[in-house]
């Protein structure tokens, strides 16, 4: 299985806007943008809404056949590791292997000595071609990357392994993600994380590296925009050079695991792959389920009350919703409306400052990204939430697809 060039992931946390979503990408279609939808799906989100890898796939499955769609698509295992990939393997044709809490583990001195064999060929001046000043690589360095990295890759490996002992190698995608850390990933880093990725053995077709800056939950990228530049364009230009070098798939790609709405960057990513002519993949995670909300909102007096107790149960439980996310959310609980407030708010105010419209005056960001975390509550709901959902599919499935479209697909491809 290739990956084609451009693909996106699309989440969907309580699997019913499949349809709407693949609608964006059958618009960018039509206007000459050809995207793959892949729809991804996480462990800790399925057990979360309690829902299980075959749902997605009977999702995608469903969309796809009712909108007629001829083009592949996907159905990631997002972030699995050995312990949670099983239950995926029968679902799945793309693989998002976790190994960031690898980074740093144990690795024999064989192991390492293979790698530093491996590595002494690109030890001192490295020139990638297109980066104006050689990388200066010293021993030590290559020893500190290897003791950081090459463990995390090892375990990468062993996931591929299994899962190509199940599925057979040609049957899925794998991504190789180590996103989820404190510390980016430098370039000379991640040329060094392609070549152990070929030392052991993995035909990794994306690689979803730690950037530099904040990547928080739904709202915009902070950080030195900038210096993401700098990096971006550099990870294109390694990622090239190590696909020639060691004989990586020529597909290889980055993968952005976006947090969703990094509008700031899109266009800036939109140029850089435009300009050296690749691909891209990119996550866009949960805001899904938060045009679900917005829709809601604007569909009439009972559902805006549904979306409402949504936002006070989940200011009730600050605590114990953000607890998992804390790392990729910053909300200040002192500018968050009172629940008392919000239920005098009409369905505009609501929908207002949820919907992610930088500079719109209702717009809070700290108010989406607590009902970003919250789609706890509505689990809870179950049908409460889902019937109101199927009810307003109307209106709801136009917000999902105007956000992926307008918002996402838009200012990335520069259209
Ligand atoms: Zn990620």
């Amino acid at each position: 299985m290739k990956l084609e060039k451009f693909s996106f992931g699309i989440g969907d946390r309580f699997a019913h806007q499949g349809e709407a979503q693949l609608k964006a990408i059958i618009k960018a279609k039509e206007v000459g943008i050809d995207i793959v939808p892949v729809w991804n799906k996480s462990n800790r989100e399925h057990q979360i809404i309690q829902s299980s890898p075959v749902d997605t796939r009977n999702e995608a499955d469903a969309a796809v056949r009712r909108l007629q769609w001829t083009d592949p698509y996907y159905v990631d295992a997002d972030h699995i590791n050995l312990k949670t990939v099983d239950a995926f393997i029968d679902h799945s044709n793309f693989f998002t292997l976790d190994v960031a809490d690898y980074i740093g583990s144990e690795v024999s001195e064989a192991e390492v000595n293979d790698f530093l064999s491996l590595a002494a060929p690109y030890e001192g001046k490295l020139v990638i071609p297109g980066i104006p000043d050689p990388f200066i690589v010293t021993s030590t360095e290559l020893e500190v990357i290897a003791k950081n990295f090459l463990g995390a890759v090892r375990e990468a490996a062993a996931i591929y392994d299994h899962i190509v002992s199940k599925k057979g190698a040609d049957n899925f995608i794998a991504e190789v993600s180590m996103d989820e850390v404190e510390n980016p990933q430098t370039p000379v880093e991640l040329f060094f994380i392609l070549l152990m990725i070929k030392q052991y053995g993995i035909p990794a077709q994306t690689i979803a590296p730690k950037f530099t800056g904040r990547f928080n939950k739904g709202v915009d990228y902070v950080g030195d925009v900038k210096q993401f530049r700098k990096e971006f364009e550099q990870d294109l230009l390694v990622i090239d050079h190590a696909v020639k070098t060691f004989d990586l798939p020529d597909n290889l790609k980055l993968s952005v695991h976006s947090g969703s709405d990094k509008f700031t960057i899109y266009p800036i990513m939109g140029d850089l792959i435009n300009k050296y002519d690749k691909g891209i993949h990119v996550k866009t995670a949960g805001t899904t389920w938060l045009e679900e909300v917005i829709g809601l909102a604007i569909a009439g007096e009972e559902a805006l009350q549904l979306a409402r107790t949504i936002y006070a149960r989940a200011h009730e439980r600050q605590e114990e919703l953000c607890g998992p996310y804390a790392t990729v959310i910053d909300i200040d609980p002192a500018t968050l409306p009172t629940p008392a407030e919000v239920n005098q708010w009409d369905g505009e105010k609501f929908a207002n400052t949820l919907r992610h419209i930088p500079g719109h005056p209702e717009y809070h960001a700290g108010f989406r990204q607590l009902i970003h975390v919250g789609y706890k509550v509505a689990a809870e709901m179950g049908n409460d939430f889902l019937s109101m959902l199927r009810q307003h599919s109307g209106v709801v499935g136009e917000q999902v697809m105007t956000n992926i479209y307008d918002r996402h697909i838009r200012r990335l491809f520069g259209i």
